[in-house]
């Protein structure tokens, strides 16, 4: 197959293509960063149009969409026939708008969203979700398995990106809540790594939460039997106060209590927090 974009993501897919046994042509805008492939077995193609013409399935790890169209625009009359599998991460709307524009040109486009950095490429432990016409995927999945194993999410081009998307939402935020802990820590004398035990199992309690509330979101229930918003109201106003006497940036503790304080506001104190998902929720 074909390998565009050699970002850390893109060398680490081509370094386990190579290592699957497939020959790979592979392709990018600062061509140095194909000499450790090239050394392993990769082809480097000269230009854009020579990359896609030997192979019919071509692997896209660009920043975003937009550097697919940058990159592709001037080898358009290349991509009939193709499959391009476009592991580029964006929002399900330019991911659709992608899709589009590649089918558009004769190709098959479909949308994957890698959940693993680099050093997990290569993992039977890690996965991707994929979704796009579902024929063109079945004939690739093997190959793609290469990289890590495969969620298939159906024909809509956007919900491999959504499902991403919703994975991002969560680490973003929650490495974010990690510095800010760190912050905290350092304000006190205290390092990143002497919070680490604290820092590790706090983290690793999380998924108890996820389990217990899941079940009673999807079933309405917001029960205040475990734990009140009025308790959460007064424990993120400690975390803020807390902050701010430390002298450390508030931005993230201030958006939490004010999430904190809409839901009290709107009558919610004696229901759980897990309320605050209705705030949070699409109003038509
Ligand atoms: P980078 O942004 O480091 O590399 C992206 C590649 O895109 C490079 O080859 C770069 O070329 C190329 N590129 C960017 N803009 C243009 C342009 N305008 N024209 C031509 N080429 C362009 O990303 P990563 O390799 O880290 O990741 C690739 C994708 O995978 C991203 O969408 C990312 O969100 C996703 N991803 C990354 C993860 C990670 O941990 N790294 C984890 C999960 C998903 P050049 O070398 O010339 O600059």
């Amino acid at each position: 197959m074909t390998v565009v974009g050699l970002g850390p993501m893109g060398r680490a897919m081509a370094r386990a293509f190579l290592d699957a046994g497939h020959g790979v042509t592979v392709w990018n805008r600062t061509a140095s960063r194909a000499d450790a492939l090239v050394a392993g077995g990769a082809v480097l193609a000269s230009s854009i149009e020579d990359a896609l013409r030997p192979n019919d399935l071509v692997i896209l790890s660009l920043t975003d969409y937009e550097a697919m169209y940058a990159v592709l625009e001037p080898a358009t009359s290349e991509l009939s026939g193709r499959v391009i599998v476009n592991l580029s991460s964006d929002t399900p709307e330019k991911t659709r708008a992608g899709a589009r524009w590649i089918t558009a040109h004769g190709g098959t486009h479909i949308t994957g969203g890698v959940t693993v950095p680099p050093s997990g490429i290569g993992s039977r432990d890690s996965y991707t979700f994929y979704s796009g016409p579902r024929e063109a995927f079945e004939r690739h999945r093997s190959t793609l398995e290469a990289l890590t194993t495969t969620d298939y999410r159906g024909e809509e081009p956007g919900i491999a990106a959504l499902m991403y998307q919703i994975g991002m939402v969560m680490f973003w935020t929650s490495m974010l809540g990690h510095w800010q802990a760190i912050a905290l820590a350092d304000a006190h004398g205290l390092s990143a790594q002497d919070i680490l035990p604290h820092a590790t199992a706090t983290m690793a309690s999380l998924p108890e939460f996820l389990a217990f509330y899941t079940k009673r979101i999807d079933a309405g229930d917001h029960d205040g039997d475990v734990d009140r918003l009025a308790m959460g109201m007064a424990s993120v106003e400690h975390v803020l106060h807390t902050n701010a006497d430390a002298g450390v940036d508030t931005t993230l503790p201030a958006a939490v209590a004010e999430l904190f304080r809409r839901g009290m506001n709107a009558g919610h104190g004696s229901d759980s927090f897990s309320s605050l998902v209705e705030q949070l929720k699409k109003h038509v």
